[in-house]
């Protein structure tokens, strides 16, 4: 439609310049023959007619040709751009003006090359812009960054590279390029950068100056987390225009925001995944690992689980401190990673257990040789601060698929090997044997149990109330866990906590207590009780991890609880082990203002000593002593003196597992401070616990004071 119309104007403006051109030929034709005119009018129309005719049509062609010629120039010109711009509102940026061909319009044709030009790059940087950053949002790997990066860099003159210092703490730098579609990697070792010129943009410079001779463009710092990381280069001949130093400009950018994107996802994944003293992974990326392998065995593809423990650990930790222990536990990683293969994925589970994934075997002679392998260069002796240390393993073994083919399943039963494993001797492995006995199956089966319902926040204290039998008012409580189990219904404290404490659950249980006795507290304050002490009894586990006391005042604290409140129980098998470092964690509770019990006093190695030497304010009377005052004078006899002993010492006495109201009669005529039991009642969750007390508390004529007669 265009060019129609183009043609048209072309065509009028031919006929005009062909009728102004005849015009002038005739005359001068005619003025070629000024004598004649007779002859050429009247007679000799014939002999110059054909002079004139030819003349003219000659001239006539002459400057039709011109014309066309000098009209095609413009009419050119003007098409082009007509195209051009068709093409630009199209979004096609291909086309230039021919400026050869534009004579005296080359101008107009440069400039309007210029805009197109200008507007190319705007509108290429601005997709790759937004590539990129759906890079970004896609999580994509660096590589796939930077290859965008450079292939979008591709419409700048020039070489395009990239300079980037994977490690802060290190100088060494890697550089990128594009050849053809490749992303080429190089490194910078050898060129000795100092640190401190890698802080500004100039260090980069300098390299990429180094590396690509003299003629760098233009340098672009990458940044990430504040920090010059990076560097985008262009190098070439001519020096750059505006738009390519925009893109650039641009480009880097991006490349900031994405790389400290990747890095702060590494870190998270990182976190996730692995753990953060041996770089071992985690027991979440374990069990994943075990999945995927667990789908393979289906195609045919067998392998083993190995759990293991570490025999003597326990004991460097507490000797050694905890330093020393995790320098022991790094060199064991490293000595894992060193007998095993490639293929097999080694996990620290936490604490002193790690666990092993054996793809790819399907006989016991192989993974007993492997068993072998890893006990004998664990149990060699280790040299952590020039103290040589010797702590050697236990492993247990599960097969897959034949012991199980769910990773829950698989894991339970490598722990049940690990465990008989330990039980005939130290530095032995052991099969998982569906002949293990129930107990142990029991045992493991409540272990893995524990654990959700400690993630779930299934665990719940229930309150005992304790009778203060000098005022007879009730104001005081000892806390009990209790546990009901959708699969196990309930188990006994006496079940779980010793399992508990052997797989280190134990820990977990000290922000449970505090968190509820909190939540105790809140609510007795809220009903307006009063409530002097709340109990909490810590396992002797619990004691003997160096920093308990602190961790636990830094909860309370973090609850706002006030010390004077709580009260800690130990039972005296704690001071049987380390006394010192138990000894040190009850006297930083004590200074804090926690009050110390001693739990089922008259058990075990009970001595009256222990109440003179060990930091106590409490005596807790086995419920053994007093089951027996009904029956046995001798009983009674001893419960007097004790009771007498411990007060001379200064402490208060509590009477435990008090049933029926005669021995209580007793336990008020021994002058015994506090009395505890089904007599005054079971141990009650928090609603029934305050409820109880509420009632106590505003009936003078009470109910534990009727039966307290
Ligand atoms: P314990 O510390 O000696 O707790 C007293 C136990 O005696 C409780 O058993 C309580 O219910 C029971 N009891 C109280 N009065 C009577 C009575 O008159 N007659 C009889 N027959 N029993 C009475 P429970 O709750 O089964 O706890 C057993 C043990 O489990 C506790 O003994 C304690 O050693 C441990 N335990 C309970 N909760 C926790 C806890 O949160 N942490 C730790 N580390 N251990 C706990
Ligand atoms: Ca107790
Ligand atoms: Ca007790």
């Amino acid at each position: 439609m265009a060019s129609h119309r183009g043609n048209q104007l072309e065509r009028r403006l031919l006929t005009l310049l062909a009728v102004t051109t005849l015009v002038p030929l005739g005359a001068l034709a005619y003025l070629s023959y000024p004598n004649s005119s007779e002859t050429l009018i009247f007679g000799s129309v014939s002999r110059y007619s054909l002079v004139f005719t030819s003349a003219g049509g000659l001239a006539l062609l002459a400057s039709c040709i011109v014309a066309t010629r000098m009209l095609r120039h413009k009419f050119k010109l003007i098409s082009d751009l007509e195209e051009v711009v068709h093409m630009l509102a199209r979004g096609d940026y291909s086309r230039r003006i021919d400026l050869a061909s534009s004579g005296e319009f080359t101008s107009l044709g440069r400039a309007f090359n210029e805009m197109t030009e200008q507007l190319e790059h705007s509108l290429k940087s601005s997709q790759s812009v937004a590539d990129i950053d759906r890079l970004i949002l896609s999580s994509a790997d660096l590589e796939t960054v930077l290859r965008k990066v450079l292939l979008s860099a591709r419409s700048i003159r020039g070489e395009i590279m990239l300079i980037l210092r994977p490690d802060i703490d290190s100088n060494a730098l890697t550089t990128y390029r594009m050849d053809k579609h490749r992303l080429v990697e190089g490194s910078v070792g050898l060129l000795e950068v100092s640190d401190d010129s890698l802080r500004d943009i100039d260090g980069y410079e300098q390299v990429a100056a180094r590396i690509c001779g003299e003629n760098v463009w233009v340098c672009l710092a990458i940044e990430t987390a504040g920090v010059i990381s990076g560097a985008l280069v262009a190098t070439g001949e001519s020096a750059p225009k505006t738009v390519e130093v925009q893109q650039l400009g641009e480009l880097s950018d991006r490349l900031s925001v994405a790389i400290t994107n990747i890095q702060r996802s590494d870190s998270l994944y990182q976190k996730a995944h692995f753990d953060d003293l041996t770089g071992l992974i985690n027991r979440h990326a374990f069990e994943d690992r075990l999945r995927e392998q667990i789908s393979r065995s289906w195609r045919g593809e067998k392998g083993a689980v190995m759990f293991i423990d570490l025999d003597d650990f326990k004991k460097v930790n507490d000797t050694e401190g905890h330093k020393a222990g995790d320098r022991l536990l790094i060199e064991i990683s490293k000595r894992l990673a060193t007998a095993l293969r490639e293929v097999d994925t080694i996990a620290r589970l936490g604490g002193d257990e790690f666990a092993v994934i054996v793809p790819g075997c399907d006989d016991e002679k192989s993974v007993s040789d492997l068993c072998e392998r890893i006990i004998q260069s664990l149990t060699k002796p280790i040299i952590v601060d020039r103290i040589e240390h010797s702590v050697g393993a236990s492993i247990g073994v599960a097969l897959f698929p034949d012991d199980g083919q769910v990773v829950e399943e698989l894991v339970m039963k490598a722990d049940s090997a690990m465990y008989r494993a330990k039980e005939t001797g130290r530095a032995r492995f052991a099969f998982f044997d569906d002949s293990l006995n129930e107990a142990n199956r029991y045992r493991v089966l409540v272990e893995s149990r524990l654990r959700g319902a400690l993630k779930r926040n299934e665990l719940e204290l229930h309150f005992q109330p304790k009778l203060d039998l000098e005022t007879r008012a009730v104001e005081s409580a000892e806390a009990l866990m209790r546990w009901t189990d959708d699969e196990l219904g309930v188990v006994e404290p006496d079940t779980f906590v010793p399992i508990a404490e052997e797989t280190n659950l134990i820990h977990e249980f000290t922000a449970v207590q505090v968190d509820q006795t909190a939540n105790l507290l809140a609510a007795a304050d809220a009903a307006g009780i009063k409530l002097e002490h709340v109990a909490i009894n810590a396992s002797a586990k619990q004691l003997m991890t160096e920093g308990f006391s602190l961790s636990l005042l830094s909860m309370l604290d973090q609850r706002a609880l006030p010390h004077r409140h709580i009260e800690i129980e130990v039972t005296e098998s704690v001071f049987a082990r380390d006394t010192q470092l138990v000894v040190r964690e009850l006297e930083i509770l004590q200074s804090a203002g926690i009050r110390i019990a001693l739990d089922d006093f008259g058990t075990g190695y009970s001595s009256l000593n222990m109440l003179r030497e060990l930091p106590l304010d409490v005596v807790k009377i086995d419920r053994s002593f007093i089951t027996e005052l009904e029956t046995s004078d001798q009983a009674r006899i001893l419960v007097q003196h004790l009771i007498s002993i411990a007060a001379t010492l200064g402490k208060q006495v509590v009477a435990e597992g008090v049933e029926t109201e005669v021995q209580l009669q007793h336990l008020i005529d021994a002058d015994c401070h506090y009395a505890q039991g089904f007599l005054i009642s079971k141990a009650k969750p928090l609603d029934e616990f305050i409820k109880l007390l509420a009632d106590w508390q505003s009936d003078e004529s009470s109910h534990h004071l009727k039966l307290v007669t």
